[in-house]
């Protein structure tokens, strides 16, 4: 399993998430070039420990166990894992 941001992120992009994160799991960070590109933050799966560090921090509830997303947001975590964000090299 992993933890899931939901649509809930866009246009928020709080990094609440990223700082709590043990492991960097969270991208882009606020210090990546493409910071700015990007409506909402992404959680690679690959790099999660589901650790549920993220979870309580986020100001918008947009993060979910991905077992737990609500079946109203499951479309855009979906779409957020098929898609990982860019990342600089
Ligand atoms: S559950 Fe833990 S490891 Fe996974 S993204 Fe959140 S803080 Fe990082």
């Amino acid at each position: 399993m992993t933890y899931v941001i939901t649509e809930a992120c866009a246009g928020n992009k709080d990094t609440a998430c990223w700082e709590a994160c043990p492991v960097d799991a969270i991208h882009p960070g606020p210090d990546d070039a493409d910071f700015a590109a990007h409506d909402r933050l992404h959680i690679d799966p690959t790099e999660c420990i589901d650790c549920g560090a993220c979870e309580p921090v986020c100001p918008v509830e947009a993060i979910y166990p991905e077992d737990d997303v609500p079946e109203e947001s499951r479309g855009s975590t979906t779409a957020s894992r098929e898609v990982p964000l860019p990342r600089p090299a």
